[in-house]
């Protein structure tokens, strides 16, 4: 096949209403009741195989955990050796298909996710991962779509990236996948981004161990299926439900890992690159190690800031999806001047808030993921109601007899390092510290150095000056940064996302900096009429 090939220039897929009546909406719900009616079985991907241990773990939605919606089937290091294998043996031919080929691939998942698998992929994040009607559409139908159209678009731009010439010398540069086999370890949170992190690398012509978290196994098990039915190949991407720690182990001990592509908390992808540091003298090439990690996201408010605009970015930005975003606010400092008027306006659009299952569109907040995480939560709730240095000023009620349900909470903390003000509690916790007007200058460095981390962070104010001042001040303290926003909802193609410091290696999901990580570039010089005297004129 001769040609310059090209792929359609992609546009962000628009998100559906789900109105009342709506048709979308009865459909939708319509999956929902009749996969919440079933027992699913979630095998083991190896190979192009389903592989169905017989360790049944079962699946629970967070919503109702005394209902069980299926169950998965959990691997050994076994498995694990098999997935190597089968990788390795379909990095063959999967490594030497022309790009276009794989394009196709990827194009035809992205239009099968947009249309015959959307409610599959919403629904089954909506009882798995406990997401309202419009958190899944956003998540697992359009930024999946996206990731899958962009990334695809942005593979080209790359591949068309060439070096110069001189005269009589040709150059290339040729984008080869990395030699070995990669590994992708996602989170609970986000089904695009567990779909991404491993298509990313198989879409640059890698082949991946994808080991998903135990609480999407139920929204994984419908992307396997994405792939199978939009021909990915067998062996490129192999599912395993094995044991987190005993697994990174395994993998990071043999000597064909070639990369790791994770997205979760930052002790966990610590504690990878320290293993990766201690065997390196093991691989047969230095492993490309890619993390987001967490987050410990700001809003400040300039004493100039739109009342409504900073209440709507603030209950938003920290409660949707019941605070388990990266980049959901979780600490907010706010004028003195604004702050009864801002306190009050979300004391009342959070008492208008619903609570419950997802099922039930009227529904703003659901559960978070499981027990772990609702007793994590929980502890920093109750640890602030017995503290001098803080105080809660909304919510506070947590209930776990049906589901994990905890009640979106607002924290007044005193002291601006009170243990809710800087550390991760991925959970429905917004801690608000309230400063003197006149100290506004003095808030940069607060935010800037009282947590580790650096993903995502606002600024709401009116006076241009003020923005332009946060704007150059907090330049390092996030790596996504907002205006008169919530810090929440980055779109691919739009806003590249990813953070700095204890946050991650910022190589930003959904571009082609990140994609750049998947390739290694080989240079290719041709000489067309080569020397045939070994003396240059120096020599006289
Ligand atoms: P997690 O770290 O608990 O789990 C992430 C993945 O790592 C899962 O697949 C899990 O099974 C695996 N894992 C857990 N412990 C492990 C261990 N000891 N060894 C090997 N693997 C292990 O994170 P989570 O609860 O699934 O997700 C929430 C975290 O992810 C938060 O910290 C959040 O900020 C972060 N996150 C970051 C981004 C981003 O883009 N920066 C996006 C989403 C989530």
């Amino acid at each position: 096949m001769s040609g310059i090939f090209r792929v359609p220039k992609p546009q962000n897929e628009p998100a559906k209403a789900y109105a009342p009546d709506s048709k979308e909406k009865k459909s939708l719900l319509k999956v929902y009741e009749e996969l919440y009616s079933q027992i699913i079985e979630v095998p083991q991907y190896i190979g192009g195989e389903k592989i169905f241990s017989g360790e049944k773990i079962e699946i629970r939605p967070p919503h109702n955990h005394q209902h069980i919606v299926g169950i998965y089937h959990k691997g050994t290091l076994k498995d694990v050796d098999r997935a190597i294998v089968s990788a390795l043996t379909a990095r063959k031919e999967w490594a030497a298909l022309a790009w276009e080929q794989r394009a196709s691939i990827f194009l035809k998942a992205a239009d099968l996710a947009a249309g015959k698998y959307r409610d599959m992929l919403n629904a089954s994040t909506m009882i798995g991962q406990s997401k309202n009607v419009f958190q899944a559409e956003v998540d697992s139908a359009c930024e999946l779509i996206d990731f899958l159209r962009f990334n695809t678009y942005f593979m080209t731009q790359i591949y068309s990236e060439q070096p110069l010439f001189s005269e009589g010398v040709l150059n290339r540069s040729e984008y080869r996948p990395l030699e070995g086999f990669t590994y992708a370890v996602t989170p609970f949170n986000f089904t695009s981004i567990s779909m991404n992190l491993a298509a990313s690398m198989a879409l640059m012509g890698n082949v991946v161990i994808w080991k998903p978290s135990h609480t999407q196994v139920y929204s994984a098990k419908v992307i396997m299926d994405l792939w199978e039915e939009a021909g990915l190949p067998k062996g490129v991407i192999n599912m395993i439900l094995t044991d987190s720690a005993e697994t990174s182990q395994k993998i990071f001990a043999h000597p064909d890992f070639a990369g790791v592509h994770f997205t979760g908390s930052t002790r966990v992808f610590q504690s990878f690159w320290s293993e990766i540091g201690s065997n390196i003298q093991k691989y047969k090439t230095y492993p490309r190690i890619v993390g987001e990690t967490g987050g410990k996201d700001f809003i400040l408010a300039h004493p100039s800031a739109e009342p409504d605009a900073l209440a709507t970015g603030l209950v938003r930005g920290a409660f949707e999806y019941q605070g388990q975003k990266c980049s959901a606010a979780s600490r907010a400092y706010i004028p003195v001047s604004l702050w009864n008027t801002v306190m009050q306006k979300m004391k009342d659009m959070i008492s208008e808030f619903q609570i419950g299952t997802p099922a039930d569109t009227s529904n703003f907040i659901n559960a978070v993921i499981d027990k772990k995480a609702f007793d994590k939560i929980k502890g920093y709730i109750e640890r602030a109601e017995a503290s001098q240095e803080a105080e809660i000023i909304i919510g506070g009620q947590c209930n776990d007899s049906t589901g994990y349900f905890i009640y979106p909470t607002v924290i007044l903390a005193k002291n601006p390092h009170y243990e809710s003000m800087i550390e991760e509690i991925f959970g429905p916790v917004l801690s608000v510290y309230v400063y003197e007007d006149e100290k506004w200058e003095e808030m940069f460095e607060l935010i800037d150095t009282s947590t580790e981390y650096s993903l995502t962070g606002s600024v709401f104010a009116q006076d241009r000056y003020a923005i332009a001042q946060a704007t150059e001040a907090l330049k390092n303290a996030s790596g996504n940064f907002y205006i008169n926003d919530k810090p929440t909802g980055a779109v691919v193609g739009q806003q590249p996302f990813g953070g700095a410091r204890a946050s991650g290696t910022n190589d930003k999901a959904g571009s082609a900096q990140n994609l750049l990580r998947w390739t290694s570039v080989r240079s290719i010089k041709e000489t067309l009429v080569p020397s045939t005297d070994y003396k240059y004129p120096f020599l006289g």
